[in-house]
């Protein structure tokens, strides 16, 4: 779509831009982002904020590479808010991956609200950005025509949409699903939960015209905002579950990656010890809420590719994630007897590899799953609320210190 937003707030899709942003950013994550990094004077203002959420998504780049760059010009305590706020995202991720049960009733409970609401004049005027409500309407258009919201408006967007628009919240976490870069199952639906009163038990987000007023720079004061925010009211949270583990893989088989959008960053996460014989790109819109998302991932692949060609020496071959069958004849001619891919955390991905993973096994192919060691670090840990996961955080993060 072209509108004002347009040629604001791009994000060029490409590894080498994320390092580029992260290079230029590194000096301020310490003081500067602990004072400023609630302010959003708007997409054509200077950024408090990185700006490195749809790179860190798909890991273009890695939460390890971001803290390792951080702590390499501050200390832990300076740069101890923005390390914290990294790793919202790290333990957003291991708390749905211990409770996928969260995720699948969330997605049941799209498909169950969608048609109910297909009439309904508020979502209607919410999703059109013609509510009337000062912020809230431009956060709509900001939304669809970059791909990206700062932090606080997508919290006060929420809370507007839930305790004064009083629409359900998951169908405003699927309109930021469909809209946004970085959109992204553990992050999205839990921080709408959170908005919402179901994450921490009995504790909402209440977005207040003072509140938007002061960290908008006067550009946003809205009138006739919910004054109280009652929790919403959800089925018990599970329990968490022990995380699944993995065979090794075995050195003795002619190996194939198996890359995906989840995890982009190969050369991180399988060391010398691995060699692969050939490389799979899997890549499809039904792995993506909205096109804007899909067109990121496929431009940001294209350097990648000849990137992967001469650090591997093997060709690059794209693959069909809609032919099933197709997909294990190509393995098979090309004598691949193990499939190594990254592990994919709950969504869209993950649904097609569990899939394909028992028609590998049964076409007598070994299927192999790699978890980074970053996420077997901390995801246990996020079996509480943030607070305790927060205080282990200087201590393991230890482990992925190189000096
Ligand atoms: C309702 C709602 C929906 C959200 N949906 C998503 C989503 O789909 N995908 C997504 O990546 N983030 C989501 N977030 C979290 C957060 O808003 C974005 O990660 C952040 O705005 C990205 O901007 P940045 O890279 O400039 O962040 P910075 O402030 O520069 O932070 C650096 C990195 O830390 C991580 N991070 C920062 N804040 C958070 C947070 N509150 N929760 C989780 N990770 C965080 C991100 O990876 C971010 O790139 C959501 C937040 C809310 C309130």
């Amino acid at each position: 779509m072209n509108g004002p937003f347009s040629s604001l707030m791009t994000f060029p899709p490409a590894r080498h831009s994320a390092l580029e942003r992260l290079a230029q950013f590194v000096s301020y994550a310490g003081a500067d982002y602990a004072a400023h990094r609630n302010s959003d004077f708007g997409p054509d203002r200077p950024y408090s904020v990185s700006r490195l959420s749809p790179y860190l998504r798909y890991r273009l780049i890695t939460e390890a590479e971001v803290v390792n760059a951080v702590l390499d010009q501050h200390s832990f305590r300076v740069a101890e808010k923005f390390i914290q706020e990294v790793l919202w995202r790290t333990y957003w991720k291991g708390w749905l991956e211990l409770r996928p049960e969260v995720w699948l009733r969330y997605e049941k409970d799209v498909v169950r609200l969608t048609p109910l609401y297909a009439h309904d004049k508020t979502l209607q005027a919410a999703l059109a950005g013609t509510t009337g409500l000062d912020g809230f309407d431009h956060w709509v258009r900001e939304l669809i025509e970059t791909g990206y919201l700062h932090n606080h408006a997508r919290m006060w967007f929420a809370s507007i949409w839930i305790f004064t628009l009083k629409l359900p919240w998951v169908l405003g976490a699927d309109f930021f699903l469909r809209h946004l870069l970085d959109a992204d199952p553990a992050s999205n639906t839990l921080s709408w939960r959170w908005v919402g009163g179901l994450q921490t038990q009995g504790k909402t987000y209440l977005a207040t015209k003072e509140n938007i007023a002061r960290f908008t720079g006067g550009r946003f004061a809205p009138e006739g905002l919910a004054l109280h925010a009652e929790p919403l009211v959800d089925l018990p949270i599970p329990d968490p579950m022990p995380l699944s583990t993995f065979k090794p893989h075995d050195p003795t088989l002619r190996s194939a990656l198996l890359l995906h959008p989840e995890d982009l960053h190969p050369e991180s996460l399988f060391d010398h010890s691995f060699r692969f014989e050939q490389i799979y790109l899997l890549n499809d819109p039904s792995f993506f809420w909205g096109q804007r998302a899909f067109d990121f991932v496929s431009s940001a692949t294209d350097e990648l590719i000849s990137g992967l060609e001469e650090k591997y020496r093997v060709s690059v071959k794209s693959i069909n994630a809609q032919d099933h069958v197709g997909v294990i004849d190509g393995v098979k001619q090309d004598n691949i007897e193990q499939i190594i891919t990254p592990y994919t955390t709950q969504g869209l991905v993950a649904s097609w590899i569990e899939k394909q993973r028992h028609q590998f096994e049964s076409a007598g192919l070994s299927f192999v799953i790699r978890r980074r060691a970053w996420d077997d670090a901390f995801w246990p840990h996020a079996t509480k609320g943030f607070f305790p996961f927060k205080e282990k955080i200087p201590k393991l993060l230890n482990r992925f210190r190189s000096s």
